[in-house]
């Protein structure tokens, strides 16, 4: 599987990244860790004809807390994100569903940014920045503007940015002291969920229950009017469309979110 050929260009800066995709339009994709990008490349699913490698900017590489906001840079890397002190205190929940992404190697070259803005639904970190009530960060042409998570995900994979953005960060109230908890079904130790749940300070996120990362919106408002988690997580499949396939049915997904959404919650309320 060899991939259509195409310019490589390595931007040094982010400046540099944004001049480079404003002069090649449509026909430019935005390389970061690659192993999203790459993978469609070779199957010839994406043929862009130039390529900006934004892989080595270090300057999109960070955590910090910020007035009560812990700000990530989007080329962190999983591998960084799970052992991060900032995160681990102030947003656990990201760390710790950072350490269930495939195995080493992806975690070692992946990114949160290229994970957000590939928005495959069955992805992990999408659902928990979902759940996390984040604002997402763009830079572009015309400046800077901010996205909430709930606005991001548009379809499967398929976001608002323009092709001349980048995803430069992503913002998230503190989470000091809130419950959490991450569920990942997989039918083997390192694969993509089969279903996912993510919880935090009551907020639920979905993986892999419709075309795009979804939060549990039935499941929220029972709790918040006083639902038990048992009459709560019953609800979690509402308003989803999960995929129908041979090796697990939309209806046993259906159950897998009320099973996996009753553990996340009774785990985060410890
Ligand atoms: C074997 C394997 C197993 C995996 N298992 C899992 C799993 O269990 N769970 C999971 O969630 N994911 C999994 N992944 C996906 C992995 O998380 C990817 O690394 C991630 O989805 C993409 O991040 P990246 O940095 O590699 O992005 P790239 O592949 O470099 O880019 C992905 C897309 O985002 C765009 N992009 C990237 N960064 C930016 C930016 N800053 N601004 C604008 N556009 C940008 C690119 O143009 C491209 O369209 C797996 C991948 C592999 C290869």
């Amino acid at each position: 599987m060899i991939p259509a050929p195409f310019q490589y260009l390595r931007a040094s800066t982010v400046d540099e990244a944004l001049t480079l995709l404003a002069s090649h339009g449509d026909d430019a994709k935005v390389l970061a860790g690659g192993h999203s990008l790459l993978p469609l490349m070779k199957l010839r699913l994406a043929a862009p004809e130039y390529l900006v490698d934004i892989g080595p900017l270090d300057e999109l590489r960070y955590v910090r807390l910020e007035d009560g906001e812990v700000v990530i840079g989007a080329l962190s890397r999983y591998s960084a994100l799970v052992q991060d002190p900032v995160l681990l205190e102030h947003a656990p929940l990201l760390a710790h569903v950072s350490g269930e992404v495939g195995d080493r190697q992806v975690r070692h070259r992946g990114t949160i940014g290229g994970s957000l803005v590939h928005a495959d639904s069955a992805a992990d970190l999408p659902a928990a920045v979902l759940a996390s009530d984040a604002v997402l960060v763009a830079r572009g042409p015309s400046g800077e503007r901010r996205i909430p998570a709930a606005e991001f995900f548009l379809g499967p994979f398929t976001t608002p940015l323009e092709p001349a953005e980048l995803l430069t960060e992503i913002r998230l109230p503190a989470q000091t002291g809130q419950g959490w908890a991450f569920e990942k079904f997989t039918r083997r130790a390192i694969d993509w969920a089969m279903v996912g749940v993510t919880v935090v300070g009551g907020r639920v996120g979905l993986v892999n229950m419709g075309g795009v990362p979804l939060r549990a919106t039935a499941t929220e408002e029972a709790l918040a009017a006083g639902a038990s988690i048992e009459d709560a997580a019953a609800l979690a499949a509402e308003g989803t469309n999960p995929p129908d396939e041979p090796h697990a049915t939309a209806e046993y997904r259906r159950h897998l979110a009320r099973v996996l959404t009753r553990r996340a919650l009774t785990q985060a309320s410890r």
